[in-house]
């Protein structure tokens, strides 16, 4: 069953569906319809012979018979005669009825085609009786007659239940023949359909297996236009594809950021190293390549630190615990440690709000604040200040690094959290361009937003958005 298409699973599912609420409904309207014609038999058998009750009339004598005037067939009964009209004979519904004498059961008019069979049974007034010849079923009813005159009589109708079944297997009949064709073209129809219905699908595997094979990610899945589930699936899929396209070209350009970042220390150290090993230098040169080469080295070892850091966090993000954070405890003696670096005469306070927690990772968060106030020392001026803000407002925590330092212009703003950007302020610095990109990250693990304002030559200001600990998903275990 697995290995059936879709397709034929749902023709086979609402054929057999069709098939039995079809067997069920002739079943149904069978049985009750025969019910309704058996009755209507009975029915008809019935009123005919009430009707001719009034067909037949006694006359005491031959004379007043004569006087009617309209003597259809005479039989001498008792001392009189029986005037039977001539109506008596028709066979209304094919209902047969005859005439008896019941004290010896002679049949003095009319017809009764199971005459022979019926002698033995007993009249039973105004009573339908069942019998079965040859396989038929018969009903008769038999009716005394009361009238002056009439008295000792019976009038008996006989009539064939077959009279009723010959209506019923024109029904049925019809219904063999109709059903089965209706049947048949309600599959092909609901095969075509599905087939119609399921085209798209198709076409979506298909564009799918052909990126995939192709590996261009920045083709589309179009299957037309529509706003139906499989438009919205297709629309999920490019979606997908289109993020997938933007984190292969994401990494793709780190590669090459990166390879590009290294290579600058690299020839710089290469230069230096020919430079040294060229002739005999005097030991002041030496010093001051060594240095150049120590630098660069540092830089290498930075970066080459900061992009592992990165690539941890990227591809492994839920390899680093979630947990109770006291973040007052941990801003304040970062802080502590941080305002030992004193670089340029820079001052560092601290403002921070007791009490506030949230839930995240220790060691990523020192990592975003040491980021953000390294930048302040790293761009602020002699003698400048920071000051490092934590504070809990309506449920968001806010912790935020302002220096009055170099700042950083409206247009370079956006691009600063990119990796490897490093704005015009600070290309002598002795940054890697990671540092923003990291913290950013961070605050993204932590389900919170960095922002900058800033202002050119009079200082920036980053702030970290938290969400509060009750806004917060579960701990890890
Ligand atoms: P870097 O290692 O170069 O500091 P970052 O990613 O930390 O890289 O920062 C990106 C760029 O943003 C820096 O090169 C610098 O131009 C700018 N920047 C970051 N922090 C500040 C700040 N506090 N003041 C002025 N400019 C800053």
């Amino acid at each position: 069953m697995k290995q059936i298409s879709i397709r034929l699973k749902i023709t086979l599912w609402y054929t057999v569906t069709l098939v039995v609420m079809v067997l069920f409904t002739c079943f149904i309207v069978f049985f009750v319809s025969n019910q309704i014609l058996q009755k209507t038999v009975r029915d008809n058998l019935i009123e005919a012979i009430e009707h001719n009750v009034d067909e037949i009339e006694y006359f005491p004598n031959l004379q007043a018979l004569e006087e009617t005037n309209d003597v259809d067939h005479y039989i001498q009964y008792q001392d009189g005669y029986l005037e039977i009209d001539d109506d008596f004979l028709n066979q209304v519904n094919e209902v047969y009825t005859s005439l008896y004498r019941s004290e010896d059961a002679a049949l003095l008019y009319g017809e009764n085609p199971i005459s022979k069979e019926t002698a033995e049974l007993p009249f039973a007034n105004s009573q339908v009786q069942k019998i079965k010849v040859d396989g038929t079923l018969y009903y008769i009813f038999d009716r005394m007659l009361t009238r002056e005159g009439l008295q000792g009589l019976y009038l008996r109708g006989v009539v064939s239940e077959l009279q009723g079944k010959g209506q019923m297997t024109d029904i049925v009949r019809i219904s063999m023949v109709l059903l089965p064709a209706l049947v048949l073209l309600s599959i092909f129809g609901g095969y075509w359909i599905a087939g119609r219905m399921l085209r798209p699908i198709h076409r979506l595997s298909q564009m799918a297996s052909q990126i995939e094979k192709g590996g261009d990610l920045k083709k589309r899945i179009d299957i037309g236009k529509g706003n139906d589930e499989l438009h919205q699936l297709a629309d999920r899929f490019n979606a997908m594809f289109g993020r997938l396209d933007e984190a292969f070209e994401a990494e793709r350009q780190f590669a090459s950021d990166a390879s590009h970042e290294l290579r600058t220390p690299m020839s710089v150290i290469t230069a230096q190293c020919e430079y040294l090993l060229e002739k005999q230098r005097s030991a002041e040169e030496y010093e001051q390549s060594l240095r150049v080469i120590q630098r660069q080295s540092n830089k290498m070892a930075g970066l080459i630190r900061d992009m592992l850091d990165f690539a941890r966090l990227e591809a492994r993000a839920d390899s680093y615990a979630r947990e109770r954070v006291d973040l007052s405890e941990l801003v304040r003696s970062l802080c502590t440690d941080l305002a030992l670096i004193a670089e340029n005469g820079i001052t560092l306070k601290a403002e921070v709000e007791a009490g506030v927690i949230c839930v995240g990772n220790r060691e990523l968060l020192s990592r975003l604040l040491t980021n953000l106030v390294s930048n302040a020392y790293r761009y602020g001026k002699e003698n400048g200040h920071i000051l490092v803000k934590l504070m809990q407002e309506g449920g968001r925590i806010a912790l935020s690094v302002c220096d009055d330092g170099i700042g950083i212009a409206k247009e370079e703003q956006s691009k600063i959290f990119r990796r490897f950007y490093q704005a015009d302020n600070s290309r002598s610095s002795a940054g890697t361009g990671l540092g923003l990109a990291m913290a950013y990250e961070i605050a993204q693990f932590h389900g919170g937003a960095l922002s900058v304002e800033s202002e050119l030559g009079k200082g920036s200001v980053f702030t970290l958005q938290l969400p509060g600990l009750e806004d917060n998903a579960p701990e890890n275990p």
